[in-house]
């Protein structure tokens, strides 16, 4: 028996079908899940669209985002059970002999190859996934909340463990996409004053900020920053898929302050980092997300101080994804989650 899945099959833009596949065979360290519910991230999207920076290995099928119930367990596996409710990290293939993989650094490992580009990812009914990359979730959780628990580990590690902020501490947002959004919702939880930050044609997803508590702001956002004492803003979390908003968070920081770019875009910088010497910035980097992240953000879902429900735009049949990516690229939602059939 086969199973529709939405593949990339190829380096051109617009190379996404829908192909039928065969149901994935596990290995002795596997588990084989039944897909419930999977999100489109803007990584998908730049597969699509092929204005992505990474190696592909085509033919792929997409998603990373997901949750589902375990249908099969491989020899090797101890710990889990066919029925057990659970969602998967990214990271499928890492090199567990790697320093960094020792250090449970295992998401910066080099060889690393995710769901959804390096192997198979889960936008169709079964997906093979290794047994150390699950996470139980609670029974009350739903699957359409929990498949986004990825992107909100990626937006912990941006805000709680890659930038420090105080209850009281002013947090400027760049970027209302999925990523800037829950930026925006954990800084609230961190005890921050959250402001969100986009363009004009920004004005629908940057509405949802104010579900989250946080200000929105169109365009300039010195004002905003320079509120209270005039000197900034006390922390910038850079969310927008470009190099050059750093510059605008060099500008709205304060001395001393912080900026943790979490939003990337291969394009290169023309301007001078002087402001990041003069006012003492520490400029921080993050990326991706590890085992601890992923208990403590599935906690902050289950226990409903995150909703994620604030940005998923709509759900999907997995034949309809032309329909959820394009929704999605149009920046008409923040988010768009589809269902296998
Ligand atoms: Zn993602």
């Amino acid at each position: 028996m086969k199973f529709p899945a939405v593949v990339n099959y190829a380096r051109e833009k617009g190379s996404v079908e829908i192909r039928e596949i065969e149901k994935p065979s596990i290995g002795e360290e596997d588990v084989l899940l039944e897909v419930a519910n999977v999100g489109v991230c803007g990584s998908d999207l730049h597969q699509w669209m092929a204005d992505h920076s990474w190696t592909v290995n085509y033919p792929v099928v997409l998603g990373h985002e997901f949750g589902g119930q375990i249908t099969e367990i491989g020899k090797r596996v101890s710990g889990w059970k066919e029925g057990d409710r659970v969602v998967s990290e990214t990271a499928a293939v890492i090199d567990m002999n790697s320093p960094l993989s020792r250090r449970g650094l295992y998401n910066l490992d080099p060889t690393r190859k995710g769901f959804g580009y390096g192997v198979n990812g889960a936008m169709t009914r079964f997906v093979k996934v290794p047994s150390r990359c699950l996470h139980r979730i609670p029974s009350h959780l739903s699957f359409e909340s929990a498949c986004l628990t990825e992107p909100c580990c990626v937006a912990y590690n941006a805000v709680v463990e890659n930038a420090h902020i105080k209850p009281g501490d002013r947090v400027i947002i760049l970027g209302p996409g999925t990523i800037g959004m829950l930026c925006a919702a954990i800084a609230k939880l961190c005890g921050g004053d959250v402001c969100v930050v986009g363009l004009p044609a920004d004005k629908s997803r940057l509405s949802i900020a104010a579900k989250y508590g946080c200000e929105i702001i169109t365009g300039d956002a010195s004002a905003w920053a320079m509120e209270g004492d005039g000197l900034g803003a006390d922390c910038i979390i850079d969310a927008a898929g470009t190099s050059a908003t750093l510059r605008i968070a060099l500008e709205l920081v304060r001395p001393n302050g912080q900026i943790s770019k979490v939003g990337w875009g291969p394009q290169p910088l023309n301007f001078s980092l002087d402001a990041l010497v003069q006012k003492n910035i520490r400029l921080q980097g993050s990326f991706s997300h590890n085992w601890p992240i992923w208990e403590r953000v599935i906690s902050l879902i289950a226990g409903e101080q995150l909703n994620v429900q604030h940005i998923v735009g709509g759900i999907w049949p997995i034949t309809e994804w032309q329909e959820a990516f394009e929704k999605m690229h149009r920046g008409e939602i923040v988010k768009s989650v589809l269902k296998p059939i």
